[in-house]
């Protein structure tokens, strides 16, 4: 994903694009669809990147263990500074401390590196297909969203298994 920002370098600290995302971001052997809006301001040294992105990954959950399709929003800001100087083409040197990106020497910058950290970032550790998944049997590993399987409930002793229905008789009272 990029987006030239040489006019810009060229104008105002303080001056702003607006730019529409609308398309697929290639990392290794993912692809993320990202739709959303990025607004990049010139600050004293580079670009200000702020923008919303919605995209999707394909996770497993956690409980049922099926595919589905993971909605992801990502805040995204970071700043990018230039590798050389846009008027005479020298190096710039880069501060030392970490956390920001580059541009690259034809003044292009490059969300996808960006954008593939905040996907990672955004993946919850336990996904869940829908909030109230049912999950899996133990016994038998049926996906319990697709209707009950025929084992007994968890925890229950088989020799129990008749009276079960006594509990309920009771609670009738
Ligand atoms: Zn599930
Ligand atoms: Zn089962």
């Amino acid at each position: 994903m990029w987006i030239n920002v040489s006019q810009l370098f060229k104008e105002a600290v303080g001056s702003t694009r607006e730019y529409e995302v609308n398309e697929t971001v290639d990392v290794g052997d993912s692809s993320y669809e990202v739709q959303g809006d990025v607004r990049l301001l010139r600050t004293g040294r580079g670009i200000l990147v702020k923008g919303i992105l919605y995209t999707g990954v394909e996770v497993t959950c956690s409980r049922c263990l099926s595919l589905f399709n993971c909605p992801l929003t990502l805040s995204i800001e970071e700043e990018y500074l230039p590798t050389i100087d846009i008027e005479g083409g020298t190096p710039l040197p880069l501060p030392k401390e970490s956390g920001y990106f580059t541009i690259d020497e034809q003044y292009v910058l490059d969300l996808t590196e960006a954008i593939h950290q905040y996907v990672m970032m955004a993946i919850p550790m336990k996904p869940l297909c829908h909030e109230d998944c049912a999950g899996m049997c133990p016994t038998c590993g049926h996906n319990l969203n697709q209707g009950p399987c025929d084992c007994l409930p968890q925890g229950l002793d088989p020799r129990w298994a008749d009276l079960s229905g006594l509990t309920v008789t009771n609670d009738m009272k």
